[in-house]
């Protein structure tokens, strides 16, 4: 687990460990940012969520997360009480400037710079911007992102030294002192299994394969053991192995 610079100051309430600063979860529909909104809920008194419309190929992932927050205010009444308001933004300029696999129907391959062509270049930046933007009129000093540098898959936007320098840049353009929080960032796809475990037990685990969409195809598909999936691609190749492995430490 990170230990964001900061944190320490923030006040605490009355409740052990619960800091009274809100936070701001971006928050997609898919199995990484479920489990950071469950992270969030357990430690922050006020938990709003944002998720980014920006011409995904697939829906299916924006629907989720409707159904997710609910679900989540029902596996705790704490929780309950401190999920607030939904956001969602629409970033039709991202699609414009970007021409990649999940904006576009074409295959998922590698590109010559070695990343594949699901990266959005610099996409993690401008969330983070706007969610800053966002945060700041809503008075919460916390942003939480799943951004994870372990299950590397190339995308510089996703390292701990860019979330870092982003927060210093907010944090000068915007005069304010947001932290930005990444619970995910040095522990792969089964300890991400095992963090919700952790946070929210097997009601968790069993809502996250249920109900989070990972798959880049924006398949549903078939019922997996760790959950719907084209079951190829690789977000599920990675949901599936991380799964697996999770698994099997509790067998
Ligand atoms: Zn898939």
């Amino acid at each position: 687990m990170d230990a964001p610079a900061g944190s320490a100051a923030s006040p605490m309430t009355a409740e052990e460990g619960i800091v009274a600063d809100g936070a701001l979860v971006l928050f997609s529909g898919g199995q990484d940012s479920t489990t950071c909104l469950a992270w969030a809920l357990e430690r922050f008194a006020r938990v709003e969520t944002l998720g980014f419309d920006y011409g995904q190929r697939h829906r299916v992932e924006l629907d989720a997360r409707q159904k997710l927050r609910p679900a989540l205010s029902a596996l705790d009444p704490r929780w309950a009480a401190r999920l607030g308001e939904d956001h969602t933004l629409s970033l039709d300029a991202l699609a414009a400037v970007s021409d990649t696999a999940l904006t576009r129907d074409v295959e998922i391959s590698m590109g010559a710079n070695g990343l594949p062509n699901t990266f959005v270049p610099g996409r993690n930046i401008l969330f983070l911007t706007f969610a800053a933007a966002l945060a700041y009129r809503r008075g919460l000093r916390h942003i939480v992102g799943g951004m994870c540098e372990t299950d590397f898959s190339g995308y510089p936007d996703c390292r701990d030294d860019t979330i870092k320098a982003v927060q210093v840049a907010l944090n000068l353009g915007m005069d304010s002192r947001f932290v930005l929080h990444t619970p995910l960032m040095w522990i792969d796809k089964a300890q991400t299994w095992n963090l919700a475990a952790q946070l929210g037990g097997t009601a968790l685990v069993d809502l996250i394969v249920e109900e989070t969409h990972t798959c880049y195809l924006g398949e549903r598909g078939a019922r997996h053991d760790w959950g719907h999936g084209c079951g190829t691609c690789p977000a599920c190749h990675l949901r599936a192995e991380g799964y697996r492995r999770f698994a099997a430490t509790r067998s």
